[in-house]
């Protein structure tokens, strides 16, 4: 984050510090637990009932949907690409770029999901995935936050951006969503949109930063960087069958580096950077 954001960050965290709200964003549960601290005034929290973790102090809603639109500023996700730019992208279909969805496009392949299917991709950013998603064959709707790069998606690459998943004209077949979830203030809102949007034995494909105690213990180090302003939530193996279930989905959580056969195998190890959820809707 760029030192202005730190410092906003640092005095709106001051602010609220006192007389923290601590409360399990997913279930209002008070039974949570201190996991560790960062920058003296914000500290990972840990719901003991449905194992999510997330950061005190709080966004709100609102806070959350202010600074997406104007203070966003994470490099390649949020710079928009000059036209130059982007016709290279799309000339080599983003081949060996930050945003190359080759590997999300087989484990697709691996959950059944398959070219002629409805995607809808929660949260597209400025519309690489979708983008790709829809070269490969899919038919993609698309939904995005910040109104900057949901134009940019449609203008630039045609992409079917959806002012709201309402407005979607049927369910989907998948419901796909990568490094979203973290950034939500509510994970409920991820839940909804789940709800709204997949059929009845649909698929959720869910990717996010690894949250999981696990990954804690492999790389300590690395774990500690992965949360804070920019991520309120830490997704964790337990918190997502805790959600599906109350949602009316099963699942299994895997990390990266994904075995592409094996994808439904249980109890594999999640000490990879990368957290991923494949979930089925009853
Ligand atoms: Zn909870």
């Amino acid at each position: 984050m760029t030192l202005m954001t730190r410092l906003s960050y640092l005095a709106s965290s001051a602010v609220r510090g006192v007389g923290a709200d601590i409360k399990c964003p997913f279930d209002g549960s008070t039974h949570t637990r201190l996991v560790k601290r960062k920058y003296l005034v914000t500290a990972l929290y840990e719901c003991q009932e449905c194992g999510l973790r997330f950061r005190v102090p709080k966004d709100t809603v609102q806070d959350n949907k202010t600074f997406y639109q104007d203070e966003y500023a994470q490099g390649f996700t949020t710079d928009l690409p000059d036209d130059g730019q982007l016709a290279q992208l799309t000339a080599t279909g983003f081949a060996g770029s930050p945003k190359d969805y080759a590997g999300y496009l087989k484990v697709l392949a691996a959950v059944g999901v398959l070219p002629g299917q409805r995607i809808f991709d929660f949260g597209a950013s400025w519309g690489y995935g979708s983008w790709q998603f829809r070269q490969a064959g899919y038919a993609v709707y698309s939904y995005e936050i910040s109104r900057p790069r949901a134009r940019y998606a449609a203008e630039k690459l045609g992409c079917t951006m959806l002012e709201s998943v309402q407005s979607l004209s049927g369910p989907v077949d998948c419901f796909f969503s990568a490094h979203v979830l973290e950034h939500l203030p509510d994970p409920k809102i991820f839940w909804e949109a789940v709800s709204a949007a997949l059929k009845p034995g649909g698929i959720i494909l869910s990717f996010t930063p690894n949250g999981d105690p696990a990954y804690e213990q492999a790389s300590p180090a690395a774990y500690h960087q992965q949360w804070g302003k920019v991520h309120p939530l830490m997704l964790t193996a337990q918190s997502y069958q805790q959600m599906a279930r109350q949602y009316g989905c099963t699942g299994q959580t895997y990390s990266s580096p994904y075995d592409f056969s094996d994808l439904k195998r249980d109890g594999v190890s999640l000490t990879g950077s990368e957290l991923l959820f494949v979930g089925r809707r009853a």
